[in-house]
């Protein structure tokens, strides 16, 4: 019998869930995988919210809420939403699951042994009056390219690009500016597989042929070694001693949901499916 696992992408655990999430997302993957097991396909769908990241953080701040039951309810609420869709999940899970912290932490640790994973300091915001550093949206200031005001330091919603360096910078919650401090963070040396990745883009029919362009026009200069560390309290923990206090970026953990999230489907249902999981 085939077999197929179908996932789309993860809501975001931060606001209501509308018509277009289901129309361009949800609903196809309900048909796909409807159609998989009426004719025969062994199929499963498997979803999950996307629980951690900055903006999920300061909403949950703003709420007085703390982070867990801000992701809970609308964990709870997507899931709610979609079924009244009739989409059927095999499983709705979540990126703040413990099997996908077990799982991050240990493609990390695995990445590291292998040599993809460096340690630099860099320089990053930090506001003394509420004592913590402030990544990405933590930071709202002048945008550089429009010169529109109060815009995120990792995205002007005005003209949709990402400040290199956002102008008259602010702390997002008090409104100080804030001073600029070292911290230690850990990269993914994203550069050690440029030729894997164009090796493998160039292969047969792995991705439609739109895609494929796609993808390798965007990385034709090649690819940027990644920041993955962000110090803030609400994310996956960095399984090192030396980075107490540190948690992964939100873009390092969720797409490993996609798999963690199918590994605790399969263990459940007992189901034993030869895992072709494969480490760099
Ligand atoms: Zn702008
Ligand atoms: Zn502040």
């Amino acid at each position: 019998m085939k077999k197929a696992i179908i996932t789309s992408a993860l809501p975001y655990a931060n606001g209501e869930i509308h018509l277009g999430h289901v129309a361009s997302t949800y609903l196809p993957a309900d048909i796909t995988t409807r159609f998989l097991k009426l004719t025969g396909t062994e199929a499963y769908y498997i979803c999950a919210s996307d629980d951690y990241g900055t903006p999920i953080l300061i909403q949950a701040e703003k709420e007085k809420k703390t982070p867990e039951e801000y992701v809970k309810v609308w964990n709870k609420r997507d899931y709610d939403d979609f079924t009244a869709f009739g989409i059927g999940f095999d499983l709705f899970y979540r990126t703040s699951s413990p099997e996908n912290i077990a799982f991050v932490q240990e493609t990390f640790k695995k990445l590291m042994e292998n040599g993809h994973i460096y340690e630099q300091e860099i320089i990053q915001f930090y506001c003394k009056v509420d004592k913590k550093f402030l990544p990405d949206r933590y930071v709202i200031g002048r945008c550089p390219y429009c010169k529109a005001e109060e815009q995120y330091s990792d995205l002007c919603e005005k003209c949709g690009r990402v400040p290199q360096e956002i102008e008259e910078p602010k702390c997002s919650l008090c409104k100080n500016p804030p001073t600029k401090e070292k911290t230690k963070h850990y990269f993914f040396k994203l550069t050690n597989f440029v030729k894997e990745l164009n090796e493998w883009l160039a292969g047969d029919s792995h991705l439609q042929k739109d895609v494929k362009k796609y993808v390798q026009n965007w990385i034709k200069d090649g690819l940027v070694d990644w920041d993955i560390t962000r110090d803030i309290t609400w994310g996956v923990p960095i399984p090192l001693e030396e980075a107490k206090g540190q948690v992964f970026y939100g873009w390092f953990d969720n797409h490993l949901a996609y798999i963690s999230s199918a590994l605790k489907f399969l263990d459940n249902k007992g189901i034993r499916w030869q895992r072709i999981l494969e480490f760099c």
